[in-house]
């Protein structure tokens, strides 16, 4: 068997009266992420982990913020069409780990709701996709609820 790692990281601004879409859950919040498509932050940290174990290409390389067939998307959509990409290689999913890093809002009740769209949309148990959220103790721009960073990992099997 044929096992590969791989990590993505994504970053987004936030700002007042925008939506907050995290892991295809929208969560109410006074900010959301300011972005192209729906700035789903946690999603496209775990398309570019996928993309990255595949050994392909980063996530703005198949879906171009230039191209308006991507302005205001959702990003479940980003993530099927990611996913099959990993299956044209003849990639499984093993586990995708996650961590959403940001100040505001508590995102803990919606985490179940996270694992369960996620893993829906890539074919597998959600037991196998974690989601975890901490603050930067009020450090930086996290701190200054001025953005949010999310890191992934995933493992593929073939
Ligand atoms: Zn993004």
């Amino acid at each position: 068997m044929k096992i590969k790692i791989g990590q993505g990281i994504d970053f987004h601004k936030l700002e007042k009266g925008l939506d907050l879409w995290l892991g295809g859950v929208k969560i109410p919040s006074e900010k959301g992420c300011v972005a192209h498509s729906d700035g789903d932050v946690l999603i496209h940290a775990i398309c570019d982990a996928l993309l990255g174990a595949a050994g392909l290409q980063d996530i703005g390389y198949y879906f171009p913020d230039s191209d308006n067939k991507y302005k205001n998307i959702s990003s479940k959509i980003l993530l099927k069409e990611t996913y099959d990409l990993i299956r044209l290689k003849g990639y499984n999913i093993n586990n995708i780990d996650s961590t959403v890093c940001l100040e505001k809002p508590k995102i803990s009740s919606f985490i179940q709701e996270m694992k369960n769209t996620i893993s829906a949309i890539v074919e597998t148990s959600p037991d196998n996709v974690a989601v975890k959220a901490t603050t930067a103790e009020k450090m930086g721009f996290i701190g200054r609820e001025e953005g949010i960073v999310v890191f992934a990992v995933v493992l593929l099997t073939k």
